[in-house]
């Protein structure tokens, strides 16, 4: 029998994790950085950063066709990152795990090829109020082309989907649903496995855009049994241009190649071309190998520190700044859900967020400013955007007493 619940260890030696993220150790406008832009990017531990090197110190070859021992290696590297990737998500099969640039990629990937083959003139497609752009912007040019209806989920005050409103957009003309597994501008969780049992319920396909989600939360593909799933490795401590389309195989069998070229082809004469079995069908060219060789390493570093014990750390940050800055007078909290990844959007009385973000730049501390690629949800808001602090593995409490410190001075001129 493995050890009771409470019996588990739960900390994480947080200060020898730092010192495997080599950018954290500097100064910025004459103070220690703080990094608190992590949903934008996160940063790379040094075994990320030392695989991109070994490999192109070492293997680096072009993959899948060659026949010498550096192509063969740089293959087996790429192909590990599948492997792993797979086992990460639990997939049924490696092969549904298609290599793409990012989230975005993905999702494009999905609306140019499933999208152009089932979606049909009177169809419709549900995505959230909460959406990033990246979810929003494929689909319309989609329902644009097809003559398709696309219908938004609202959200309550405290920026959660509301179900029963998804309840009654849901008829036999939804073919498919799209949304975001976690808010990328307020934290927000959403109930999927609750989206995709009723979307299934009505015969639609569901998608979730997990870039907020794979650093931080279970994703078991098998268990949700959704459809789609998209996410970016740069967001999980990985390497930028880099992410992941999974797709069960019916689904992906069933849908045309995204692009043609190289790689994605089973046999090519000037009349007609045969297509390659997923998952090369989709990843036609040379792909970003180094950087999804270094994907892998840091599907490791998730693996090695547990993304349940990252988590934890991560939800004792979210729930120290959120009670800090709710408690500065002028400053208010803009989403309240009840279940939040390490997400923190917030206003300052009488400050445009992109001042705040100035003055706490000067001050060494990054956060984001803006619309979070999301204004359909600002607008709904009312706001222009807000100030959004946004927390890792490597951070720590005492560098939020230094955000709130700076935030009550601020506020304090006006407030
Ligand atoms: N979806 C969400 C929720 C995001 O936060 C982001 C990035 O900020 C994206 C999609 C797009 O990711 P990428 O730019 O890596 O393609």
């Amino acid at each position: 029998m493995g050890s009771p619940a409470s019996t588990i260890d739960w900390s994480l030696d947080i200060q020898s994790i730092r010192k495997q993220f080599p950018v954290l150790h500097q100064e910025v406008n004459g103070k220690p950085l703080i990094y608190f832009d992590n949903a934008a990017t996160n940063q790379k531990p040094s075994s990320v950063i030392k695989a991109l090197d070994y490999y192109y110190e070492t293997d680096n070859a072009n993959i899948h066709r060659g026949v010498h021992t550096l192509a063969e290696r740089a293959t087996a590297d790429f192909e590990e990152t599948r492997k792993k990737a797979a086992a990460f998500l639990n997939t049924k099969e490696v092969e549904e795990v298609i290599f793409t640039k990012g989230t975005t990629e993905s999702i494009n990937l999905v609306a140019s090829t499933w999208g152009r083959k089932f979606i049909d003139k009177g169809d419709e497609i549900i995505i959230s109020t909460l959406e990033h752009h990246s979810n929003i912007v494929p689909w319309q040019m989609l329902c644009e082309e097809k003559g398709a209806i696309l219908r938004v989920i609202p959200i309550n005050p405290k920026g959660e989907v509301i179900i029963d409103e998804f309840k009654k957009l849901l008829s036999a003309k939804t073919k498919l649903v799209s949304v975001v597994f976690a808010s990328n501008a307020l934290g927000t969780i959403n109930p999927v496995a609750e989206i995709i049992s009723l979307a299934h319920q009505h015969g639609a396909v569901v998608l979730l855009d997990g870039a907020q989600a794979s650093a931080h939360l279970d994703v078991d593909v098998q268990k949700l049994d959704v459809d789609f799933f998209a996410l970016s490795a740069h967001k999980m401590y990985g390497p930028t241009g880099v992410g992941i389309l999974y797709g069960k195989r019916s689904l992906l069998e069933a849908m045309p190649p995204y692009q043609g070229g190289g790689e994605m082809i089973s046999e090519v004469t000037f009349e007609k071309t045969t297509y390659n079995a997923i998952p090369y069908k989709f990843e036609a060219g040379t792909p970003n190998i180094a950087d999804v060789v270094a994907f892998g390493a840091a599907i490791d570093f998730v693996n090695e520190h547990g993304k349940d014990r990252i988590a934890a750390h991560e939800e004792e940050l979210l729930h120290y700044a959120t009670a800090k800055l709710e408690s500065i007078p002028g400053v208010s909290i803009v989403g309240q859900a009840a279940d939040k990844v390490s997400v923190v959007s917030f206003l300052v009385n009488g400050y445009h967020p992109l001042d705040v973000g100035m003055y706490l730049d000067a001050r060494g501390i990054a956060v984001r400013t803006g619309h979070h690629c999301t204004q359909p949800l600002m607008k709904h808001l009312g706001i222009e955007g807000t100030v959004r602090a946004s927390f890792s593995v490597y951070n720590t409490k005492e560098e939020i007493d230094r955000l709130a410190e700076a935030v009550t001075l601020l506020a304090g001129r006006k407030n």
